[in-house]
């Protein structure tokens, strides 16, 4: 495995394995890598002939107020976890490689953007879109893949490249869950045993949802409502929001029918989590 921070090593390297003729996968991450990076990664390793990870804190995705400073860097162990999983190569660029300072081109997809994080994270999706473009024009892979842990960062990601026609496909791998069914995340390390605890009930919260639609419960604004008191239930979490859109427009329902995303935002102490879940009904 090779480890590089510049673009042009990262050009050179997969030209090397087009010229064998390989496939190539990129896998995007912003590092402290977790079980859940991993399925992405073990799922890319397994079915392309040459896997890229890019580990980079990306400045342009996290306000100024967030916890961009604070994020975890643990690169030594990330590499060795890319290592053992067989990924080719490790992009690991500084923001000066990334970003001029003359840099003043944004890519921003509208409309998927303004609902759910995006009303309270302005600039992150045009953030995480215009790296994506970066990395996909560096790393120029033929797959790139995502977790549906970010369901919306996944969706905006697949519009993108849909209406920009860049030349890959986008893959979407399930979240990874710790046994309590807490969605894995980098920012889970910020809770202490007490939050940690509390944090579990967010999955529980999505999953009663899921039981009182199976159970023909049909109004979202119902269900939000009884969401809404179940994590007010944990004493100091503040809910962002919950929504319950349609699956593909993010577009809230009022009837609970078709493909949907049940979404939510919540701080607990010094994280915020998200999650969500699929529910499929069926054609509308
Ligand atoms: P991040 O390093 O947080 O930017 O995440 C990099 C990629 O890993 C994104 O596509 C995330 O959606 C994905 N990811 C993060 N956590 C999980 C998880 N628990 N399960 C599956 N994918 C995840």
């Amino acid at each position: 495995m090779h480890v590089v921070k510049t673009i042009e090593s990262v050009r050179r390297s997969v030209a090397g394995a087009r010229r064998k003729g390989g496939t190539v996968a990129l896998v995007p991450t912003m590092g402290s890598l977790h079980a859940g990076h991993a399925s992405l990664m073990a799922a890319a390793v397994r079915r392309y002939d040459y896997t890229v990870v890019s580990i980079f804190v990306n400045p342009t995705q996290f306000g100024p107020q967030e916890d961009m400073d604070d994020y975890p860097r643990p690169f030594e162990s990330d590499c060795a976890l890319c290592h053992e999983l067989g990924v080719d190569l490790v992009f690991a660029p500084t923001a000066q490689q990334m970003y001029t300072q003359e840099s003043s081109t944004w890519v921003q997809v509208v409309g998927l953007t303004d609902v759910l994080c995006g009303r309270s994270r302005p600039d992150h999706f045009r953030g995480v879109t215009t790296v994506c473009t970066k990395l996909f024009n560096i790393v120029a892979p033929d797959v790139a893949f995502f977790g549906q842990k970010d369901a919306q960062q996944a969706l905006v990601i697949k519009r993108m490249v849909r209406d920009l026609n860049m030349p890959l496909a986008i893959e979407v791998c399930p979240t990874i869950r710790e046994p309590d069914g807490l969605a894995i995340s980098s920012r889970n390390q910020y809770l202490d045993p007490e939050q940690r605890r509390e944090a579990a009930r967010l999955y529980q919260t999505l999953q009663t949802c899921q039981i009182q639609i199976a159970q023909g419960r049909r109004s979202a604004a119902a269900l939000i409502a009884s969401m809404r008191d179940e994590l007010q239930q944990i004493p100091r979490a503040k809910i962002d929001y919950v929504s319950i859109v349609d699956g593909e427009t993010l577009i809230p329902v009022e009837e609970v029918r078709g493909r949907l995303l049940i979404a939510l935002a919540v701080q607990i102490g010094p994280a915020r989590l998200i999650d969500n879940i699929l529910v499929d009904l069926g054609p509308s």
